[in-house]
Formats: C-alpha cells, structure tokens, sequence
C-alpha cells in the first residue's frame, strides 16, 4: 500500500467526481476517510445515495431513492481499473424499494468490475436483500471472492441500531452464502462497539458468526455522526480491542481486523491468508 499523499487525495477525489461515483468514505462519514483516499483506494457505494432504511448509526441519507443508473456498473469498473485496485469493495444503500433489493445491479456491476480487471479480488458488502433466496443468488451467480454482510451490533442492540433489520435475518444470510459456496468465497462480518453492548454480548455475536461459518471479522468503534444519531455509551479500550481479536482467533476466524478505526472496508486488502479463491 502506497504512503497517504495529499496529491492522491486530489487524484481520488477528481476520478470519483468525474465518474459521478458515490462513496461509503464520503456518505457514512468514514474517520479514515482521508488515510484511504490518500492511499488511493476507496469503498463504491452503488444504486444511489439515498438509503431506504434509517438505522440509528448510520449517517448516508434516508430519502425516497432515484431509479437505478444503468451505466453505473461501468464506472465502477473504469474507476477500479483507474485507481489499479488489486482488491475492490463494493457497497450499495439499501433499496427496499426495489423488488430484488438491487441484488442484479450488484451481480452487473461485479461482472463489470471482473470484466475489466480480470484478476482482482471483489469483495461486496451487501444489504441483507430481506433473506431473499432469489436476490442472494443473483450476487453469487457473479462469484463475488468475499460475500461481506455486517451484524453491525449484537442481538439485544439489533432493534434499536438496525430497527428494520433482525439479528437472526444477517446471521441467516450468511449462512445461506457458506451453505451454497463453501470454500469457494469467504464470508465477512462485523459490529461496531461502544453502543452498550456487554463484552459477553460481544463473545455471543462472535460464536454466533462462527456457527454460521463466517470466515472474516471485523470490530471497531462505533462513532456518532451527529447529535441526531444513536448516543456513544462507551469508548472501547485499544486493550478490549486485543482480547476481542484473540478470542476471535481461538474461535477460528481466518482474519480478524479488531481496533478504535476498524470498518467493514479498513485495509481490506491485508486480507491475503489464506489466498482468496480468485475467479
Ligand atoms: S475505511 Fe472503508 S469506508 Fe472508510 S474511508 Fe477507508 S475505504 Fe472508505
């Protein structure tokens, strides 16, 4: 990974804009926001940047949603190829409003990716399609190499931080992705900490991702956007952080990323061990 420079924080900025591409770094109002783009890389958030839902943590915007653009997944895929990613995450808002949730326009937008990249790694880190068998399919049929889909909190927090989501609904998903593929891809989860969660809370989500073979772990701190968000209970001592990597270690996870800055997307490309299976 290059060294940060302002020049590649302009550089990032001027390609995403001539693409009219929209971020998760920019729209959930990410702390690493400058340290990634100025190393270059940066999380697509695709179909939009309204969000159908309105969880308490999140800072993208609630709002009726615009069709779909269907040259979108093009300009992911130049933009990838611009910025000579090796490996790419790709987000989207959450489209309730649509039937499928916007699982094609991810399996589009992945083979566009592959198609001008052959060789990448692609990581997507998915809404969670309300469970549809159908739309989960439709993002394997383009054999994404790591099917990301976050727990964000643990069970008794799920309400409060993810109101139109359920705990057992995520876990379910990823369950379904591990079933249907195996070794063939990985799964990624995570939770944000610092929201009021008990540490054996903490554990119990962890074991729970093991049960449903979750591959990949990440936890980090959550941060409020605004005084309009859900309150910051606690900060989590780097320490905590530690103890809760190594107790995902024992439980199997092959890559944990577990500290105050940890997102879903931070250094996602130090995820290298094993080899991620490459279509
Ligand atoms: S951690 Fe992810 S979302 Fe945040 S700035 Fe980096 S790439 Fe973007």
């Amino acid at each position: 990974m290059p060294l940060p420079t302002a020049d590649t924080f302009g550089r990032t900025r001027g390609l995403l804009g001539e693409l009219k591409l929209h971020t998760v770094c920019e729209s959930a109002k990410c702390p690493n926001h400058w340290e990634c783009w100025s190393k270059g890389t940066a999380t697509f958030m695709i179909a939009g940047d309204r969000c159908t839902r309105a969880c308490g943590f999140c800072a993208v915007a609630t709002a009726k949603p615009l069709p779909l653009e269907a040259d979108e997944p093009l300009r992911v895929a130049e933009a990838t190829r611009r910025m000579q990613l090796k490996h790419v995450v790709i987000t989207a808002v959450a489209r309730d409003d649509i039937a499928d949730g916007g699982a094609e326009h991810f399996r589009r937008t992945i083979e566009a990716v592959r198609e001008l990249n052959p060789g990448i790694v692609i990581e997507v880190l998915v809404p969670d399609f309300n469970d549809s068998d159908a739309a989960i399919e439709s993002v394997l049929a383009a054999s994404p190499n790591i099917f990301n889909h976050n727990l964000e909190t643990v069970r008794r927090l799920t309400p409060t931080v993810r109101h139109r989501a359920t705990y057992d609904r995520s876990l379910n998903v990823l369950k379904k992705v591990k079933d249907r593929r195996g070794q063939s891809l990985f799964t990624k989860s995570g939770m944000m900490l610092g929201l009021g969660e008990t540490e054996a809370e903490v554990l119990a989500g962890m074991e729970d991702l093991r049960r449903v073979g979750c591959d990949i772990l990440t936890l980090g701190q959550y941060l409020p956007p605004s005084q309009k968000h859900l309150p910051l209970v606690e900060y989590i001592s780097p320490k905590q952080f530690v103890d809760y990597a190594r107790a995902a270690q024992a439980m199997g996870f092959a890559h944990v990323s577990s500290g105050p800055l940890v997102r879903s997307s931070y250094h996602a490309d130090e995820f290298t061990s094993p080899p991620v299976p490459v279509v």
